[in-house]
């Protein structure tokens, strides 16, 4: 049994490595494949950010010639504040943050950032301006440390530690027995998905980028982490053009502006307040989420009491 266990147990650490390797691979490759397609023009200069301000102009975009996703799409977002993206699955929301951080190029129309369209500057002061706090984290296999100062690598404890006390992942952090020094990733601790997207703000944080990006994760995240989320939100949205890629639309009630996309158009716009007086989609969707939360919460009391 021994000689049969010996090999056996050599090719799991085998497997585990290859998937590891498999995995990383991944995320290199989603970071590289799809910007390798768009070419820096030939007199591209650096953006100059001054505020951040985004403008999107009637653009249009499909990933196939013959489907349109997104069929003539305008707003703006004044430097410093924040616009709320909502919408059904799949009416092409994380398509406007593609299109932002330019992983593909917008079919007609423009968009600008401070007034420079994003095809005349270079993609790597685009993304130094831009920072992501995607749906779904992957973690390098290293420290929480080393996760976190990712976001600027020259960053000093204290910088650390204040991030991940704005992003509400701090006292998490020291609560484990090694504290900043505990190995994260698919060899280490694993995170819940909450806490990913934490160390991501944190991370974000530390960046310091003129604009932000947040795709907020769609699974269903528990009363508590989501509020800590949307407090970290807040505190990394501050002073910072922000665009929410928005689920849940408690996320969104204190947004400057939100966008209702359907299918590729811009079908209301407007603040939390005025669109639930406008009593259309918008405020459909919010009295559906409204009873789903309702329900959870009976559902949670009656399960209490038996
Ligand atoms: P969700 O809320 O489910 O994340 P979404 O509103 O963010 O949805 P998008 O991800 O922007 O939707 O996708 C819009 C449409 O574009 C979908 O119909 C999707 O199938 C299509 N799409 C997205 N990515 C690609 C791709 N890489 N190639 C081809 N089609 C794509």
């Amino acid at each position: 049994l021994v000689q049969l266990y010996l090999p056996l147990n050599f090719l799991g650490a085998v497997y585990r490595e290859i998937r590891q390797s498999l995995t990383d691979l991944e995320s290199m490759f989603r970071l590289l494949r799809e910007p390798a397609e768009i070419k820096d023009a030939p007199d591209a200069g650096a953006l100059e950010v001054y505020g951040g301000e985004i403008r999107f102009e009637d653009v249009r975009f499909g990933y196939d010639p013959d489907r349109q996703i997104l069929g003539g799409v305008s707003f703006s977002v004044p430097a410093g504040r924040t616009l709320a993206i909502v919408g059904a699955s799949g009416a092409g929301k994380s398509t406007i943050s593609r299109l932002l951080f330019r992983f593909y190029e917008v079919g007609s129309g423009a968009i600008r950032i401070d007034g420079q369209d994003i095809r005349a500057v270079t993609q790597d002061s685009l993304r130094a301006a831009i920072g992501i706090v995607p749906q779904d984290t992957v973690l390098f296999n290293d420290t929480i440390r080393y996760n976190i100062a990712y976001g600027r690598p020259v960053a000093g404890p204290d910088e650390i530690e204040e991030a991940a006390r704005l992003a509400r992942i701090h006292d998490f952090v020291v609560s484990l027995p090694q504290g900043y020094d505990t190995r994260v990733g698919e060899r280490g601790l694993k995170l819940s998905g909450g806490e990913k997207q934490r160390v991501a703000i944190a991370r974000t944080i530390l960046k310091r980028p003129a604009i932000l990006i947040f795709d907020e994760a769609t699974s269903a995240l528990d009363t508590q982490t989501e509020k800590e989320i949307q407090v970290s939100l807040r505190e990394v949205s501050r002073n910072r053009t922000t665009l929410i890629i928005a689920h849940r639309l408690s996320t969104v009630v204190d947004a400057d502006e939100i966008l209702v996309l359907d299918r590729g158009q811009v079908i209301e716009r407007g603040r939390h307040a005025a669109l639930l007086a406008a009593d259309g989609r918008y405020a459909q969707m919010w009295r559906r989420q409204q009873e789903a939360g309702d329900l959870k919460q009976r559902l949670a009391e009656t399960r209490e009491r038996q």
